[in-house]
């Protein structure tokens, strides 16, 4: 069975990530998403729920996708994961440098487990999860980059720092 694994911090998860989700899911027998603890960029919203955010918005392709938390070296998750794949979607090109030692570095770490890059729609390529935050604490409408939940979400969130999140408990939430 093909599998790979998909990390990010996906604070929050963005129509850009669900398009390189499904063209990843193709590829793939199972396709893991890693949502990372990266504590280091002071996340918006906690990991469990980033992790239910996921789950939530990828409920409809079933067993395709799965959703774990991680907090290790990369590398290391994918190995216990049995992937073959690391997925990693590319903006432009200031995604680039920092991909491609990632991806070398990873190379050095396990020969066998190959980074495969993937680019979005063209109308989504430029979303980036901290640019939908930014805009939504100025007001902006953040509706044509996230799903209609997640953008609940974020305004819940920008409005009152402990909102809960909106209907986590839908199914595969
Ligand atoms: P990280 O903290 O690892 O950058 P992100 O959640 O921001 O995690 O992104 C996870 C992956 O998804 C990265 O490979 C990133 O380049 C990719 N990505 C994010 N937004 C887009 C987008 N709009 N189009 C293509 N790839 C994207």
């Amino acid at each position: 069975m093909r599998i790979g694994v998909y990390p990010g911090t996906f604070d929050p998860v963005t129509l850009g990530h669900m398009d390189i989700i499904r063209r990843g899911a193709k590829l793939v027998d199972k396709l893991i998403i890693g949502v990372s603890t990266n504590p280091a960029k002071s996340p918006m919203f906690a990991l469990d729920e980033r992790v239910a955010q996921v789950r939530r918005e990828t409920a409809d392709l079933g067993d395709a996708v799965g959703v774990v938390a991680f907090d290790a070296l990369l590398m290391k998750f994918a190995e216990a994961e049995g992937a073959q794949i690391i997925l990693r979607g590319l903006r432009a090109v200031s995604d680039f440098e920092y991909e491609y030692q990632m991806a070398g570095m990873n190379q050095q770490l396990n020969a066998r487990i190959e980074t495969v890059f993937l680019m979005a729609d063209v109308a989504l390529q430029p979303i980036a999860s901290r640019l939908v935050k930014e805009i939504a604490v100025y007001g902006g409408d953040i509706r044509k980059f996230v799903t209609p939940r997640i953008a609940a979400d974020v305004l819940a969130r920008v409005a009152d720092p402990r909102a809960p999140l909106t209907d986590v408990t839908a199914p595969g939430g």
